[in-house]
């Protein structure tokens, strides 16, 4: 049979540029990696440099580089109760989403919020409202909501949530899925011994057909903890062998990789090619 590619790569800083980034990647056996499109924490974004965005455009095509995943700031809330709160993040990923536009045709990653004592079906409702309010017809990006672990209020830790939060979308064509392994163990799905047995509930409730990037991860805490701490490959409660199978999953065909683990880039790429291998 044959080999099929598969996408690998980690979560890289761009604070060198996008081209350094990519560079990087390169440099580590990645072919796809995921950035921050801002500071992560605040809100500050810098001016773009047109120039360095289509030298990483280049680069990835010179080398087969698969979807690129960029991530929105985890300290947004799609859902809060606080209209500023929620304001701040239309500001936010509205901005980001043209930004995209210099990186046509990727992803962009968003967790879906936490609704903070108004009950998950308003925080649903409210995440719902405001993708509504972002996506637009001529954007090129598919918008991901990310699978969550389910801590706190936090939203998106059951299939059922991702599901009911995508019905409600209009633009169906610019919406999917990133399916993070840490995020589903911890929230009760036993991607360890049965991975199949989850993809046929994903697939069931959110349809597979939605899913258009993974981040592998390993958890450092056992399945079903809720809580959002990741391990390095083969060093959690996930393990070497599973994680390994997930990268090679036929589901997953085609669809970037990315590892947020712990670790530095040099150190990523040895993860990277743990996984690679059969
Ligand atoms: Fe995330
Ligand atoms: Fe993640
Ligand atoms: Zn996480």
């Amino acid at each position: 049979m044959e080999e099929q590619t598969l996408y690998l790569g980690c979560h890289l800083s761009n604070a060198k540029g996008y081209l350094a980034a990519g560079r990087v990647a390169l440099s580590i056996g990645a072919n796809t990696f995921q950035f921050f499109t801002r500071n992560p924490r605040g809100g500050s974004m810098k001016a773009i440099d047109p120039a360095d965005a289509q030298a990483l455009n280049a680069l990835c095509r010179e080398n087969g580089f698969g979807t690129l995943v960029a991530h929105a700031p985890y300290t947004l809330n799609p859902c809060s109760a606080d209209p500023k709160v929620r304001d701040f993040a239309y500001r936010c990923l509205s901005e980001d989403i043209e930004r995209m536009e210099y990186f046509p045709n990727q992803v962009y990653n968003l967790h879906p919020g936490s609704h903070v004592g108004q009950g998950i079906a308003a925080g649903i409702r409210l995440t719902t409202e405001l993708l509504n309010d972002i996506l637009t017809k001529e954007q090129s990006t598919t918008v991901l909501i990310e699978t969550m672990s389910g801590g706190g209020s936090e939203i998106g830790g059951r299939f059922e949530q991702i599901a009911e939060l995508i019905a409600g979308v209009k633009l169906q064509e610019k919406i999917g899925v990133c399916l993070d392994t840490c995020h589903v163990f911890a929230a009760g799905y036993d991607v360890r011994n049965d991975l199949d047995g989850v993809l046929e509930q994903f697939d069931r409730i959110v349809g597979l057909r939605r899913l258009r990037a993974l981040h592998l991860n390993d958890s450092l805490f056992d399945i079903g903890g809720g809580k959002d701490r990741h391990a390095r490959i083969g060093e959690g409660f996930i393990g070497l062998s599973a994680m390994r199978a997930a990268a090679h999953h036929e589901a997953f065909r085609g669809l970037p990789m990315i590892l947020e683990t712990p670790n530095e880039p040099p150190e990523h790429g040895d993860e990277i090619r743990l996984l690679r291998e059969r």
